[in-house]
C-alpha cells in the first residue's frame, strides 16, 4: 500500500476527528516520526514522551525490540497493541495502537488515548452528579437554543419533567411581564459579549409566576462557533414584610446586610468566621400536613433557639425555604463551629405541641467558612450546600462544607471518644527506644513511646492522637499512665534492665502545678530511684508559658528528675531561656541529623547546637540516627549519644529486654 501526501493528510484530519492520533514512522531502529497530527502532539505534550520517536511509545512486552516487531510487520503487514507506562512526569498513561506497514520501509501508526477516554468518562458522570447536586437551576441549549440539558433544581423550581422540556425553546417559560424589547436586548448582549446577567420572570407549570437572578453564558467550539448555551439561575425572594407582626422573619437581616458583615468582619480581624445555614428538617410535610401555622410556629421556636445560642454575637439572616443563615464571628475553627453547632442541635430537639399536633422539632446544620481566601457569597453557597448534605444523610446532624475538613473534624472527635475509654480498656502500650552512648557504644537509656491499638479504630501513632489528647484535659490521665506503667515496668525487669528511662510530657503536663508531687508520689509507690526517670519536654512546650513552665520544672528538677529539651532547634530561635530552664540535656530534632551529610545548614545547626550545649555544660542526644555516616559524622563532632533506627527501633517490653540481653553479653554493640 501506498499514500500519497495529500491522502495522508486527509487521514490525518479524519482520524484526529475520531480522537485518534495519527504518526507517519520511518521504519528504523527506533521508528522515527515524519509525521504526525496536532492530537499526537498534544498526547506527547500531556504526557512528556517523544515527539521524533514512536518506538518508546508502543514498546510493550510482546514488542519489546525492534527486529521482533519489523519481523511480525513483515509477516501480516498490520499490528495492533496496548501500551501502558509512566510518563517522565510520572502521570499514568495507556493506549491503544495499531500499526500499518504502508511501504517497505514507513509506517503509519494509529493511537487511541484510552485514559483520557476513561477520563472523559468520569468526568462526565461526574459532572452529571454535581449538576444534579447544584442548588441553583441549569439549563443548557444547543447551538439553535433548544433544551437538552436540565438539572433536579430545575424541575424543583418549574415544576415541568425534564422529558417534557427536552427539545424545547426555554421561551416557553417566559411571562408577560418582560416584553419582547426586553429579550431582544438579552440577545443582543448575548451576541455582542457571550454573556447576559439579570432578573427574569419566568412562569411555573402551574401558572405562578416568578423572578429568577439569571446568568446566561455562550459556548464556542475552538473555531468561534456557537455550540451551546447555558443559564444557570436562583430563585429571588422578597424580603419578609417588616411591618407585618405576623412574618416570623421580620426582625431577620436580609442576605445582602449578611454579606457586608461578612465581608467586613473578615478585612478587619482577618480570623475566619463560621456560617451555618440551617433548615428544619421534614418541613415540606408539616406544612402539607399541619398547614402553615404549624410551619410558623416551628420556624419560631427554631429561631428562639438560633438567637439562645448565636446572639448578641452573631448575625440571623433570612434564606429561601424556611431556611436561616447564621454568621457567628466569634466561632473560628471547625472544632468551635462543631461544638456550637451540635449543643444546638441537642437544646433544639424539643417535641413542640400545636393545637392537637405533637412534633419533634429536628434541624440540619451546614457549617462552611468565610475567609480572606473565601469570599462571603460563596461561603453562605457553601454552607447551603452542606446542609443539604446533612439532610441527604438523614438530617438532625451538622455537616462542614469542605470534605476534608468534614472528614478531619470527624476523624479528629472519633479519636478523641475512642482515646476516652482507650485507659480503662487496656489498649495502650509502651514501647523502649535504646539510646546509645556514642563514646563507647554501650546503652545510656531508652525512651519510652506510647503506642494504641483502638478497639475501634485501630491502630493510631502517637503523631495523632497525642495532639488531640492535648487539645483536652486526657492528656493527663494519659501522661500519668505512660509514667506509671514505665515505673512498673522497671519494677518487673528488676536486675534485668538497670538503665534509665526517658519519659516526654507534654505542655499541658508542665502547666499542671500538681505534676511534680504525683510523680514523686508514684516514684515512691514503685521505689524507683528518681535517677532512673528522664524526662523530655519539647521546645515549644516549654516556651509557651514560661513562668508557669518555669517554675514546675524547677520543681521536678528539684525532686531530681534529669530534664532533656525535646525536637531542640525547630522551635524559638531566641536562646536566652536556656540559661533560665533547669535542664541537662538536649535532643537534636531528627529533621536536622537526616539532612547532616546533604545539607551545610543542618551540619552547621548541629555543630551550633553542640557547642552551645558544651558550653551550658548540658549533654545531646541525636534523635533518628539512621546510617553510618550519620554516625561518623555526629562522633567526629562530639555529640555524646544517639537513638535512631540504625541502633533500634522502639521495641516491646520483651524485646527490648532481648536487645539489652544481646548488648551485656557482647559488652558493645559494634
Ligand atoms: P519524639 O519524642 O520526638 O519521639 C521520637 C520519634 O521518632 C518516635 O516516633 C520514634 O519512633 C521516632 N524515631 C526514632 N528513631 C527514628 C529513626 O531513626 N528514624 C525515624 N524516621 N524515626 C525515628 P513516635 O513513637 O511515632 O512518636 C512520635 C511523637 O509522639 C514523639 O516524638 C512524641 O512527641 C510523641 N509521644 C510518643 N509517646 C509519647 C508519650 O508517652 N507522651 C507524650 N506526651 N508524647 C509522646
Ligand atoms: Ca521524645
Ligand atoms: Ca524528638
Amino acid at each position: 500500500m501506498c499514500i500519497n501526501y495529500r491522502s495522508l493528510q486527509g487521514i490525518t484530519q479524519s482520524v484526529a476527528y475520531l480522537g485518534l492520533a495519527c504518526i507517519q514512522v520511518d521504519l528504523d531502529a527506533l521508528l522515527t516520526i515524519s509525521h504526525s497530527n496536532a492530537l499526537f502532539s498534544e498526547m506527547a505534550k500531556e504526557y512528556g514522551l517523544s515527539q521524533v520517536y514512536l518506538f518508546p511509545w508502543i514498546r510493550n512486552e510482546k514488542y519489546y525490540d525492534i527486529a521482533n516487531l519489523v519481523s511480525v510487520l513483515n509477516q501480516k503487514g498490520n499490528i495492533d497493541g496496548e501500551t501502558e507506562g509512566y510518563s517522565e512526569k510520572s502521570l499514568k498513561y495507556k493506549i491503544k495502537w495499531s500499526l500499518t506497514l504502508c511501504r517497505e520501509d514507513q509506517l503509519i501508526c494509529f493511537i487511541r488515548d484510552i485514559r483520557s477516554c476513561k477520563r472523559y468518562q468520569e468526568h462526565q458522570s461526574l459532572f452529571e452528579s454535581l449538576l444534579s447536586a447544584y442548588h441553583s437551576s441549569v439549563v443548557v441549549t444547543d447551538e439553535n437554543n433548544k433544551i437538552i440539558i436540565v438539572n433536579d433544581c430545575f424541575e424543583e423550581i418549574s415544576g415541568y419533567q425534564r422529558q417534557e422540556v427536552l427539545g424545547l425553546d426555554p421561551s416557553f417559560l417566559g411571562s408577560e411581564k418582560q416584553d419582547a424589547l426586553f429579550y431582544k436586548e438579552l440577545w443582543c448582549s448575548l451576541k455582542n459579549d457571550g454573556f447576559w446577567s439579570g432578573v427574569v420572570w419566568n412562569k411555573k407549570k402551574d401558572g405562578r409566576e416568578y423572578p429568577e437572578q439569571k446568568t446566561i453564558r455562550v459556548v464556542n467550539d475552538s473555531r468561534g462557533k456557537v455550540i451551546n448555551y447555558y443559564s444557570i439561575s436562583d430563585v429571588l425572594l422578597d424580603a419578609p414584610d417588616q411591618s407585618d407582626p405576623k412574618n416570623v422573619y421580620r426582625d431577620l437581616i436580609s442576605p445582602q446586610t449578611l454579606v457586608n458583615a461578612l465581608n467586613d468582619s473578615v478585612r478587619r480581624t482577618s480570623a475566619p468566621v463560621a456560617v451555618f445555614h440551617i433548615g428544619v428538617d421534614n418541613m415540606f410535610q408539616a406544612k402539607q400536613l399541619y398547614g402553615l401555622a404549624f410551619s410558623d410556629s416551628v420556624v419560631k421556636i427554631l429561631l428562639e433557639q438560633l438567637k439562645k445560642t448565636f446572639l448578641p454575637r452573631g448575625l440571623i439572616c433570612w434564606s429561601i425555604g424556611n431556611e436561616v443563615i447564621v454568621a457567628a464571628n466569634h466561632v473560628n475553627t471547625p472544632d468551635m463551629a462543631h461544638l456550637i453547632g451540635c449543643s444546638f442541635l441537642k437544646d433544639l430537639n424539643a417535641i413542640t405541641h400545636y393545637d392537637e399536633v405533637e412534633w419533634e422539632i429536628k434541624a440540619s446544620l451546614g457549617v462552611a467558612f468565610c475567609s480572606n481566601e473565601n469570599e462571603a457569597w460563596k461561603t453562605i453557597e457553601q454552607s447551603h450546600i452542606a446542609m443539604h448534605h446533612a439532610k441527604e444523610i438523614g438530617g438532625n446532624n451538622l455537616q462542614f462544607y469542605d470534605i476534608q475538613t468534614q472528614s478531619q473534624a470527624k476523624k479528629d472527635l472519633d479519636i478523641e471518644k475512642a482515646l476516652r475509654v482507650a485507659i480503662q480498656n487496656q489498649e495502650f502500650l509502651l514501647h523502649y527506644q535504646p539510646i546509645v552512648d556514642l563514646k563507647n557504644y554501650v546503652i545510656y537509656g531508652a525512651e519510652a513511646l506510647i503506642r494504641w491499638q483502638s478497639a475501634t479504630l485501630g491502630s493510631i501513632p502517637p503523631d495523632q492522637f497525642i495532639p488531640i489528647a492535648e487539645q483536652s484535659d486526657l492528656i493527663l490521665d494519659i501522661g500519668f499512665w505512660v509514667f506509671q506503667t514505665v515505673c512498673q515496668q522497671l519494677c518487673e525487669w528488676g536486675e534485668k534492665y538497670t538503665g534509665s528511662i526517658a519519659v516526654n510530657l507534654s505542655a499541658n503536663q508542665i502547666q499542671y502545678a500538681e505534676l511534680p508531687s504525683i510523680l514523686s508520689h508514684i516514684l515512691q509507690q514503685y521505689s524507683i530511684p528518681v535517677e532512673r526517670i528522664h524526662l523530655e519536654i519539647t521546645e515549644t512546650a516549654m516556651i509557651n508559658d514560661i513562668n508557669s513552665a518555669a517554675s514546675v520544672l524547677a520543681e521536678l528538677q528539684g525532686i531530681g528528675f534529669s530534664l532533656s529539651i525535646d525536637d531542640f532547634g525547630t522551635g524559638y530561635s531566641s536562646l536566652s531561656y536556656l540559661t533560665r530552664l533547669p535542664v541537662n540535656k538536649l535532643k537534636i530534632d531528627r529533621s536536622f541529623i537526616d539532612t547532616i551529610s546533604s545539607c551545610e545548614d543542618s551540619l552547621v545547626v548541629i555543630k551550633a547546637i553542640i557547642g552551645l550545649a558544651k558550653g551550658l555544660g548540658l549533654s545531646v542526644v541525636a534523635e533518628g540516627l539512621e546510617s553510618f555516616s550519620q554516625m561518623d559524622m555526629l562522633i567526629d563532632l562530639q555529640c555524646d549519644f544517639a537513638q535512631g533506627y540504625l541502633l533500634s527501633k522502639p521495641l516491646d517490653a520483651e524485646k527490648f529486654i532481648e536487645y539489652i540481653q544481646y548488648f551485656y553479653d557482647r559488652d558493645t554493640l559494634f
